[in-house]
């Protein structure tokens, strides 16, 4: 029997690990969607390997340059409704979600829809739309697996565990590159700097957010909606190696934890599989080798943004949302080299200060408060030019 499964965001980072672990096991798989935002040249490649039923791209133009010169003849699905059409497809059985940014929310509601299994590698989703999304996959009685390496930890040390025992969970963050850098030398940060992270190979978008620590803050976020436990439970403990991926403290005072190498293929594989763990042959753990792990707390001076991902969830509403939202537009404007590292938590702040929140918000209402930061925070990056 094969399980039919679809890739949002299939040429991106954990998209082509996923096709790779795929591959470990192809003849359990058939592939329905795959979807991309621009990137059609790699998307062909995919297509002779992996003979999707269709594929949906998103952006307009590189649709029109695709359907102009692909031989492809399956379906081809335009925008993101193209996207949100192939998500909803009632033969997904699993949708892998690994999207980046709030373009992954109508695309996961519309897979929760069908009942789909989620593995969702997409953060800004439960960010942004946590309540939204973890209360219709409970209306639709749908699995939401988690592909980070973190939750997948808490995920594997809750197995077998009632969650009224948790004391707290205990998310762990490398640090990122910064971790040691002065504080005064923040203001110097170059991109090329905050593109090289120790231990993960990833996306930019999240490389930037390790690199602040709001990766870790927006795990923080997505851990709560995953694992229904109020913040104040949820603790962030920096651990340079990245070797405990996470660990869960119960009300007795035991710690479980789960380790692994840092690659990503481990957790996307479990997601797929679950909860199953099925053999792969990528390089083992030698912790005779490694000889030391070392934690140490996080500093929120250094790393406001972590603070500021605290804080959103303390104000509620849609104060993730805005977080989210402002933390993309400075991201990106970052990325293009428009403002300094240091400025990026300057414009979220300013972002969740000004925006006028709202307490339980619509999905419309999500949308709205999503332009409006980024027209915002847009603004507030051309000042700082
Ligand atoms: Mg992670």
């Amino acid at each position: 029997m094969t399980t039919t499964i679809s890739i949002l965001g299939s040429t991106g980072s954990i998209g082509c690990q996923t096709l790779e672990i795929l591959d470990l096991t192809r003849d359990e798989w058939e592939i329905n969607f795959l979807t991309v935002n621009t990137k059609i040249a790699e998307l062909e490649q995919q297509i002779k390997k992996y003979h999707p039923r269709g594929v949906a791209i998103s952006d307009t133009k590189c649709y029109l340059e695709f359907k102009r010169t692909t031989s492809f003849t399956g379906e081809i699905l335009c925008g993101e409704e193209g996207v949100c059409a192939a998500a909803g497809d009632s033969r997904n059985v699993i949708v892998m979600s690994a999207l980046v940014g709030f373009s992954g929310v109508m695309p996961t509601l519309a897979a929760i829809e069908t009942g789909a299994t989620i593995a969702l590698a997409n953060k800004e989703t439960l960010v942004s739309a946590g309540d939204i999304i973890t209360k219709a996959a409970q209306v639709k009685n749908v699995k939401i697996l988690a592909v980070d390496s973190e939750h997948s930890a808490i995920l594997q040390c809750l197995i077998g565990e009632s969650s009224n025992e948790i004391e707290k969970i205990i998310l762990t963050a490398s640090g990122g590159p910064f971790r040691e850098l002065p504080k005064e030398e923040f203001e110097s940060i170059s991109l090329a700097q905050a593109l090289r992270h120790p231990n993960w190979s990833m996306g930019n978008k999240i490389t930037i957010d390790s690199a602040t620590m709001m990766n870790k803050g927006f795990e923080v976020i997505e851990a709560k909606w995953l694992f229904n436990v109020p913040i104040e439970k949820i603790e962030v403990l920096v651990h340079p190696q990245s070797i405990i991926h996470s660990m869960v403290q119960f009300q007795d005072g035991s710690i479980k934890a789960q380790l692994g190498t840092p690659d990503m293929r481990v957790p996307i594989g479990y997601a797929l599989h679950f909860p199953h763990h099925k053999p792969m042959q990528f390089p083992r753990l030698d912790l005779a080798a490694i000889g030391q792990l070392t934690f140490s707390p996080p500093d929120y001076e250094k790393f406001p943004c972590l603070q500021l991902a605290f804080d959103a969830v303390s104000m509620g509403g849609a104060s993730p949302a805005i977080l989210n939202a402002a933390n993309e537009i400075a991201v990106q404007a970052f990325l293009k080299e428009e403002i300094r590292f240091i400025d990026i938590p300057v414009i979220i702040h300013k972002c969740m200060d000004t925006i006028q929140n709202v307490s339980h918000p619509t999905l419309s209402e999500l949308t709205t408060i999503d332009e409006v930061t980024r027209s915002t925070a847009r603004q507030e990056c051309l000042k700082l030019r």
